[in-house]
C-alpha cells in the first residue's frame, strides 16, 4: 500500500483562455480523482492558484517549504506548464525537489528528467509570446495618442497637448540655424554656454541636472524628431519579458504620429542636420560589412569592430569601449562568428525559396507536434520519432555555397543580430541571435 503524501497543486493556465477543462475547480476535482483511482497516497493538502502570470515564482515559496520541511513525498499537477513558464525557473525548482527527495506527478504526462527542459522552453516561449500581445495593447494605446510623455526640451505641455516654450522654443531653433549654417555641435554648445543659458536638464530642473551644454547634449537636440511636430513614442522597450531594461529602439519600431504639434524645424531642415551629423560621425570603430546591423543585447546600442596590436579583431559593445563596464559589458563577438551565422541565414533562405519545388520534406516545427501531444492528438511514442527527426534532419548536400560572400548577403538577408553574453537569456547557448528579412 502506498502511503506517500501528496501535496496537489491547482493553476490555471492562460493557454487554455475559456476552455472549460482549464477552469481551476474542474481542475481540482480532476486532479484529486485522478490520485484516487491512480492510488497515488493520501492528498494532505490541495493548493490553488489563481494566479495566472507563469513567469512569477514567488506563489511556489509555499510549495517549497512543504517540501522542504519534509511535510510532502509528492507533489501533483496536471502538466508541466503548471511549474512556470520561466526555463531558469522551472529547472532550479524541479532540481530542488530531486535533492529533497519530492516526486513531481503529472496528470496528463509522464514526467520525464530528459524531455524537461525541452518542455520548459516551450513554455517559456509561450510566455514571451503573451507578453507581445500585452505590449501590443499598451502600443495601440500609443497610436490613438492616448499617451503623453514628458515634453521635450523647448515645449510645454497642456493637457495632451504640446505647445512652444516661449523661454527655449528659440533655443532649439537657433541650435538646428547654427549647426546647418556650418557650426560643429562644440561650438554651438560653446556659444550657448558663453550666454549662460542652463541646459534642457538645468532648465527642467531635475535632480541629477547637467551644469553646461555639451556637445552630446546639443547632438541630442538635433537628433530628437519631436522637433518637426511628430509626436514620437516607444524610443525604448524592455529587453524581454523577464529583463526590465531598456533598449533603444530603431526608427521603423517606433510609433510616430506626424502633425501633432508645432513644429521648431520643418522636416526638411531636419533631415539635412541628421544627414550631417551621420556623415560627421561618432568616432570610436571603423565602417565594418556588417555596420548597421549588429546590436548589442545588454544595451541595446551599437557593437564596433575593435583592433588592437597583437590581437584578433572582435566587435565590442560601443558603450562599453567608451565607458568601460560601467556601462556594459563587452559582448565580445568574433568577426568569423558572424560569417558562420550569416553563413546559416543564406542556407535557410535557400532552403526557404526551394523548398516549393517539392524536392525537400517540409518538417512541421517540434512546438506544433508538442501542441498535438499536449492536446492529445498524437502519441508520445510519435512525438519522440518527430523530435528525432527534427533534431537530426536528413541533410543533403547543399548545392549552394555562401562561403566568401557572407558581407555582401549580410544587407540582404539579416534585419539585425544581436549579440548577448552566454547564457545572458537563460538560454543554454546561442550567444548571437540573428533576425533575418526572409
Ligand atoms: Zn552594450
Amino acid at each position: 500500500m502506498d502511503e506517500r503524501r501528496i501535496l496537489v497543486y491547482c493553476r490555471e493556465s492562460r493557454d487554455e483562455g475559456g476552455l472549460l477543462r482549464g477552469r481551476i475547480e474542474t481542475q481540482r476535482e480532476m486532479l484529486l480523482k485522478y490520485a484516487k483511482e491512480m492510488r497515488l497516497g493520501k492528498v494532505v493538502k490541495v493548493i490553488t492558484d489563481d494566479d495566472m502570470t507563469g513567469t512569477d515564482f514567488s506563489r511556489l515559496d509555499v510549495v517549497r517549504e512543504l517540501a522542504k520541511s519534509g511535510e510532502i513525498d509528492a507533489i501533483l499537477l496536471k502538466d508541466s506548464s503548471r511549474l512556470g513558464r520561466n526555463l531558469t525557473e522551472s529547472l532550479l525548482f524541479t532540481e530542488f525537489l530531486r535533492e529533497v527527495g519530492v516526486e513531481l506527478i503529472f496528470e496528463s504526462e509522464v514526467y520525464n528528467e530528459d524531455i524537461f527542459p525541452l518542455e520548459a522552453w516551450f513554455h517559456e516561449m509561450r510566455a514571451k509570446e503573451d507578453s507581445r500581445k500585452i505590449r501590443s495593447v499598451v502600443y495601440h494605446k500609443m497610436r490613438e495618442g492616448a499617451y503623453l510623455v514628458a515634453p521635450p526640451y523647448g515645449y510645454l505641455r497642456e493637457g495632451t497637448k504640446l505647445l512652444p516654450d516661449p523661454e527655449c522654443a528659440g533655443v532649439v531653433k537657433e541650435i538646428f540655424r547654427d549647426f546647418l549654417s556650418g557650426a560643429s555641435v562644440g561650438e554651438i554648445a560653446g556659444r550657448l554656454n558663453a550666454r549662460e543659458l542652463p541646459p534642457p536638464s538645468l532648465y527642467k530642473g531635475r535632480r541629477d541636472a547637467k551644469e553646461a551644454w555639451s556637445a552630446a547634449g546639443v547632438r541630442h537636440i538635433l537628433e530628437n524628431e519631436s522637433y518637426t511636430g511628430s509626436r514620437v513614442m516607444k524610443k525604448t522597450v524592455g529587453a524581454s519579458f523577464k529583463d526590465k531594461r531598456r533598449l533603444t529602439t530603431s526608427r521603423d519600431e517606433r510609433i510616430i504620429l506626424e502633425n501633432d504639434h508645432e513644429p521648431l524645424v520643418t522636416r526638411a531642415d531636419f533631415e539635412k542636420a541628421a544627414s550631417r551629423l551621420a556623415s560627421s560621425g561618432r568616432g570610436g570603430g571603423e565602417k565594418t560589412p556588417y555596420a548597421g546591423l549588429l546590436f548589442c543585447g545588454g544595451c541595446g546600442g551599437r557593437l564596433i569592430l575593435r583592433r588592437k596590436k597583437g590581437r584578433k579583431p572582435v566587435y565590442v559593445c560601443a558603450k562599453y569601449n567608451r565607458c568601460g563596464n560601467s556601462a556594459c559589458t563587452a559582448h565580445r563577438v568574433a568577426p568569423e562568428e558572424i560569417e558562420s551565422a550569416v553563413r546559416g541565414a543564406a542556407y535557410g533562405a535557400y532552403f526557404l525559396i526551394n523548398a516549393s519545388d517539392g524536392e525537400e520534406e517540409t518538417l512541421p516545427p517540434l512546438e506544433e507536434s508538442y501542441e498535438d501531444l499536449a492536446a492529445g492528438q498524437i502519441t508520445r511514442a510519435f512525438f519522440e520519432k518527430m523530435r528525432a527527426r527534427v533534431k537530426a534532419p536528413a541533410r543533403k548536400e547543399a548545392p549552394f555555397d555562401p562561403a566568401g560572400h557572407e558581407e555582401k548577403l549580410a544587407p540582404l538577408l539579416i534585419g539585425r543580430i544581436t549579440a548577448y553574453e552566454k547564457g545572458e537569456k537563460g538560454h543554454f547557448y546561442a550567444s548571437l541571435e540573428i533576425e533575418t528579412r526572409f
